[in-house]
């Protein structure tokens, strides 16, 4: 067993985690992040990839709309590569929760919001305007109010903050489980770890940050103490295309409000919002989650059940604890706790993507007061790497290493004005997919520079078999340009592509028609090669 010794080890690879890490790092820690599986793979990747204020908190947590929409603001600014404005249009039918005149009213408090997150305020639509907008709605429409949040691929942010942590010093390892913490007593010393091989490490810390979302309560235990959330499970339907140029909310059944949601060059759908008991490692999409979804889209935008859904996607969130709450109205505040019954050890619970940075500074405000280090976070104004400077128009970089234009744009989205740096070595212009223009260059730098260690880890690193085909056309292609950068043999190719089948089937299974049913089966033959 190696052992090291470190001002801080952040156990959780999510956005709070890395936030957690990068906001340290800079300050000039010490810290080591341990991540169990892969960055961003556990709630944060599972979300609905919104950085937005929660207009629908206003009426019963003001505070937490307010937060989010400070701290969006923030993240719109250091991450301006990878956000995209995303226009919503919020239809009224007759039957829905609010008329038109109480949802505008709504939208009227939440516009003095929206300049803090450089959103624009609302507009009012005939139910003709936003029918000529989004033919697809519904005609029962008695009208629609446009909403504008932000949206990006949560895997890059949580890389992102990753990444800035070690170019700031950090040392940070995925795949890397924390078995149990070190300790003398109640004090919390360390953690010890399985690293990517399996072999097992010891790691010294002057305090250890527990930043594991819906797994606080099992780490809480490594320490002897209580830590209570109030997890629900959330789920997405993808579907393999842009739907919509709008995002389009809808009354579920029970009142709830639902999104579907483009992105880029795919549509999310959801979501629900349920009591959770289970193991956040263990989660299923049951076909009702998936109708509960669909039936609320029946009304609004009829033609959603006719596309090709393409997976499902399942997290927990870790709300904080409170008894007697309906799901939907818990609060998304956040608490960072100092355990006094377990010295050393700081837990941050709660939150949301959209004030991710937030919770994370405060949490290292309190590490370094115990650590003594003085000065302020930079979290909120630094960029993230990529977003240093404009990246140049796509149209430039595409000319220049003679790749599409829609490639040269899909990089910049995740590398920024960094993406030259991928081609710094000859070669590798082709794609790895024809439905997904990533360049065999990107995902070899990925491989090198990325912590690209699985198949699935180059999904969430640069959308690996996220297209059409769902891996039918790349999955074997992939494993050989990621198996020549990582020393892999034939076999440990084939077995790679392989597992990562069996996790793409895992995710699809719950959504699939009789046509997808069949079109896995050519993809399990094999015949969908080319
Ligand atoms: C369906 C859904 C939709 C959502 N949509 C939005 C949205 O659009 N906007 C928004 O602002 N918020 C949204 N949220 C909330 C948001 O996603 C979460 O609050 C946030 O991502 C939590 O991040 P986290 O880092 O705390 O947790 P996670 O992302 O779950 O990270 C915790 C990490 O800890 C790791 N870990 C656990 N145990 C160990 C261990 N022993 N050793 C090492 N690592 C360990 C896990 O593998 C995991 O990666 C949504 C949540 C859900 C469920």
């Amino acid at each position: 067993m190696t052992s090291s010794a470190h001002d801080v080890v952040v156990i959780g690879g999510g956005v709070t985690g890395a936030g957690v890490a990068r906001d340290l790092a800079r300050r000039g820690a010490s810290v080591l992040l341990l991540e169990k599986d892969d960055y961003g793979g556990g709630t944060s990747g599972a979300s609905s990839w919104m950085i937005h204020g929660g207009p629908r908190y206003l009426e019963f947590d003001w505070r937490t709309t307010r937060l989010s929409c400070e701290d969006a603001g923030k993240i719109v600014r250091i991450a301006r590569h990878m956000v995209h404005r995303v226009v919503f249009l919020l239809p009224v039918l007759a039957g829905d929760r609010h008329n038109l005149e109480q949802l505008e009213t709504a939208m009227e408090v939440y516009d003095r919001f929206q300049p803090l997150k450089l959103s624009n305020p609302h507009l009012r639509l005939t139910a003709d305007e936003a029918r000529r907008l989004e033919p697809g709605l519904s005609d029962q429409l008695l009208g629609a109010l446009t909403m504008e949040e932000w949206g990006l691929d949560p895997h890059r942010l949580v890389w992102a903050n990753v990444q800035d942590a070690i170019e700031n010093g950090a040392r940070a390892s995925n795949h890397s489980r924390v078995v149990d913490l070190v300790r003398d007593g109640r004090q919390v010393l360390g953690v010890r770890y399985r690293g990517p091989d399996g072999t097992l490490h010891e790691a010294r810390a002057r305090v250890t940050v527990n930043a594991t979302g819906p797994w606080s309560g099992e780490l809480g235990r490594l320490a002897g103490v209580p830590i209570e959330l109030r997890p629900a499970k959330g789920i997405h339907i993808v579907y393999d295309r842009r739907l919509s140029n709008f995002a389009i909310s809808a009354d579920a059944v029970d009142g709830r409000g639902l999104l579907m949601v483009p992105h880029g060059n795919f549509t999310l759908a959801g979501t629900t919002d349920d009591d959770f008991y289970g193991d956040p490692d263990d989660l299923e999409v049951l076909p009702d989650e998936v109708d509960y979804i669909l039936q609320a889209f029946d009304r609004v935008f009829p033609s959603l059940r006719n596309h090709r859904a393409i997976r499902a996607t399942a997290g927990v969130r870790p709300t904080i604890f409170r008894w007697r709450s309906y799901e939907d109205d818990l609060s998304r505040r956040y608490e960072i706790v100092d355990h006094s019954d377990a010295p050393g050890l700081v837990s941050a619970l709660g939150g949301k993507l959209s004030m991710y940075r937030l919770m994370a500074e405060e949490t290292a405000d309190l590490v370094c007061r115990k650590l003594g280090i003085e000065g302020p976070s930079t979290t909120g104004t630094a960029p993230l790497p990529g977003s240093e400077v404009a990246a140049e128009p796509p149209a430039e970089l595409a000319a220049r290493y003679g790749i599409s234009a829609l490639a040269a744009a899909r990089l910049q989205t995740r590398q920024g004005c960094r993406a030259p740096r991928v081609f710094d070595r000859e070669g590798g212009r082709g794609l790895v997919c024809r439905c997904e223009p990533i360049t065999v260059a990107e995902l070899r730098h990925v491989a090198r520079q990325e912590q690209v260690r699985t198949l699935g880890d180059a999904f969430r690193r640069v959308g690996l078999a996220a297209g059409p085909c769902s891996g039918a056309l790349c999955v074997e292609r992939a494993a050989q340009v990621v198996g020549d950068e990582l020393g892999w043999s034939l076999g440990q190719c084939r077995q790679s592509a392989a597992e990562f089948r069996a996790e793409l089937w895992l995710g699809r299974a719950p959504v699939l028609d009789r046509w997808g049913w069949a079109e896995q089966e050519l993809i399990a033959g094999g015949r969908g090669r080319t």
